[in-house]
């Protein structure tokens, strides 16, 4: 199975991709935290890639799409995986389904995290990061169990330089320039499937979990 998560920042797609991680038990391929961890070890991809990421910005196709297609490509991969943060406009939605379509795969569904500009600033303001493994935690709505530690690995917990105020509404209008094209695209191939995720994660999985079971059953009755 091949599903993309598609939203704005803050829509909750790196929790529901890690939920649906288990879940389904393939990969989540996030972009975003591909791109940090080059940061983190200062690789030349990582240097490049800071300064668009400081500002909000997308990091250039050709830097992301070899990064994302190289990882796609790893065993771990080869039953499915679960893409979140790309593609972001609609050049690498068009690379990405030639490069699956040469695989002779294709993309099963495009997730669409729907969500209100209120709840996405709240979010991003309040959430917080493992330095080791990466988990998400929000300060009000889903805190550590120790003030500022991960559960999972016991690591500190870190604000992300792009969350902060100035730059996730930069972040904000380069989502809302790319994103309709990107919709129309999975829309046309009646891929899309629309969520409303203001709700917690906990009833946004549920609504995913409806939707696959829909889409599972269906598939048996052909
Ligand atoms: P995210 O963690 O998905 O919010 O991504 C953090 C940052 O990484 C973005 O603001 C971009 O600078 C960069 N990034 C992540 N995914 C992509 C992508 N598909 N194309 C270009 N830049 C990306």
């Amino acid at each position: 199975m091949i599903l993309i998560l598609f939203g704005p920042p803050g829509a909750g797609k790196g929790t529901q991709a890690k939920l649906l991680s288990d879940y389904l038990k393939i990969p989540h391929i996030s972009t975003g935290d591909i791109l940090r961890q080059h940061v983190k070890d200062g690789s030349l991809l990582g240097k490049k890639a800071k300064a668009y990421m400081d500002k909000g910005e997308l990091v250039p196709d050709a830097l992301v799409t070899d990064m994302i297609f190289e990882r796609m490509q790893r065993p771990d991969a080869n039953k499915g995986f679960i893409l979140d943060g790309y593609p972001r406009n609609l050049s690498q939605a068009e690379a990405l389904d030639k490069n699956i379509k040469d695989k002779n795969s294709r993309i099963d569904l495009a997730l669409y995290f729907q969500t209100s500009k209120d709840i996405i600033v709240k979010r991003l303001s309040g959430r917080r990061v493992c330095r080791k493994c990466g988990r998400n935690y929000h300060l009000v709505n889903m805190p550590p169990k120790k003030d500022m530690i991960c559960d999972d690995c016991g690591a500190e917990l870190y604000q992300r330089e792009d969350d902060k105020e100035e730059t996730v509404i930069n972040r904000l209008n380069v989502y809302l320039k790319q994103s309709t094209p990107v919709l129309d695209y999975y829309k046309k191939q009646n891929k899309l499937q629309t969520i409303n995720s203001d709700f917690a994660a906990e009833v946004v999985f549920k609504v995913i979990e409806d939707i696959l079971g829909a889409r599972k059953s269906a598939g048996s009755k052909k």
